[in-house]
């Protein structure tokens, strides 16, 4: 028996309409951005994909509540900004009307903001979690670069299934001139697996599976394209003294997830840069799931699992490293080395 199927590919047809609607905002003009308090840009996009994937989880199961990273403050105090996500958010669910049996539809402007202001929930150790973080990777979305729609179910606090688009992600990265767009899914217990965001709804996902590496010296690592978001330097050390000579690849959003959960790389580091900063755990929660179902472990930087059930942030962790599992245990020595380092010399 298949467990939580309903709600997979409820999340498969959720960030596949989200990502129809970040899709288009990046073909078109209207990259409108509004500053955030802490100066992050939000796009328009942010809110309409917010909306769509709420909207398809409640349409699907009403009594289920959502973490997501945006509310409408902003929306209801600018009706133009407002106007433009509204008219974004109608043309995806039109746009995916085969869809909308399965995922239900928005009525008006009102309803979508509602919808977005329903990802208020303060997460916790309770009942069924659904952690949605509309665009991950906002720098990456309007660099051009890898950016993704992020959405997991937690279940008394632990992650069981979800989904993850990565619009802009090669379907065959050794084919580097070929088609964009990957729909990862994953379901605790089952397996990880990836189709291509744009096939048919009727299309199985093929499973993936981390590299079975046994030596770390051939390993690839990867790590966020913003320096703010982790220690550069840092994981230059690490890499280094594992005796690691490729360059690690800097990507944004949870793609890195996907990717290594798929074998394109194998390790990821993520060096806390601040004391204070809390990881988000939608910023984490499915592609978690994604590399372990696929063959990895992922931790935090000192070795201790990722506890998803405290609330809105990973607020018990510091940092995160996922590695294939027979490679982890030696990348954490590494890291640990590193951290002690850092600590002597303050
Ligand atoms: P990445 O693309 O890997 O850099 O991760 C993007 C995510 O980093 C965003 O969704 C933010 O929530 C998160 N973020 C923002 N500030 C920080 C920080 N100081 N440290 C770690 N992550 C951060
Ligand atoms: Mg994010």
């Amino acid at each position: 028996m298949s467990f939580y199927a309903h709600e997979r590919r409820i999340a498969e047809l959720a960030c596949r309409r989200a990502s129809l609607l970040t899709d288009s905002v990046y073909h078109s003009q209207v990259k409108g951005t509004v500053t955030k308090e802490d100066k992050s840009p939000v796009t328009i996009a942010d809110f309409g994909a917010q909306s769509i994937v709420i909207g398809a989880v409640l349409h699907a199961f009403p009594n289920d509540v959502v973490v997501g990273e945006e509310d409408a403050d902003v929306l209801r105090q600018d009706s133009h900004t407002r106007d433009l996500v509204w008219n974004l958010a109608r043309k995806a669910v039109e746009d995916s009307t085969e869809l909308s049996g399965d995922i239900g539809s928005i009525k008006d402007a009102e309803e979508m903001m509602s919808l977005i202001d329903r990802g208020n929930s303060m997460g916790g150790n309770k009942g069924r979690i659904w952690a949605l973080d509309p665009i991950d990777g906002t720098k990456g979305f309007l660099r051009g670069d890898q950016y993704a729609v992020c959405l997991a179910l937690m279940v008394d606090g632990e992650v069981v299934t979800g989904a993850l688009a990565c619009p802009n992600l090669l379907v065959d990265p050794s084919n580097p001139s070929g088609p964009r767009g990957v729909l990862f899914s994953v379901t605790k217990g089952e397996g990880s697996t990836m189709k291509p965001l744009s096939s048919p709804l009727s299309a199985e996902g093929v499973p993936v599976h981390m590299n079975a590496l046994t030596d770390i010296t051939a390993a690839s690592t990867c790590e966020g394209v913003e320096a703010g978001h982790s220690s550069h330097s840092q994981q230059a050390n690490i890499v280094a003294a594992l005796g690691i000579t490729k360059p690690s690849v800097r990507m944004d959003s949870q793609a890195k997830y996907g990717s290594i959960a798929r074998g394109d790389g194998d390790v990821y580091l993520r060096l806390p840069t601040s004391k204070t900063y809390q990881e988000k755990i939608w910023d984490h929660a499915v592609g978690k799931l994604l590399v372990e179902e696929a063959g990895g472990i992922v931790t935090d930087a000192y070795g201790k699992p990722l506890d998803f059930s405290i609330g809105r942030t990973l607020s018990a962790n510091k940092g995160v490293v996922a590695a294939p599992k027979g490679l982890h245990a030696v990348v954490i020595k590494a890291v640990r080395g590193e951290l002690e380092k850092a600590e002597a010399a303050l």
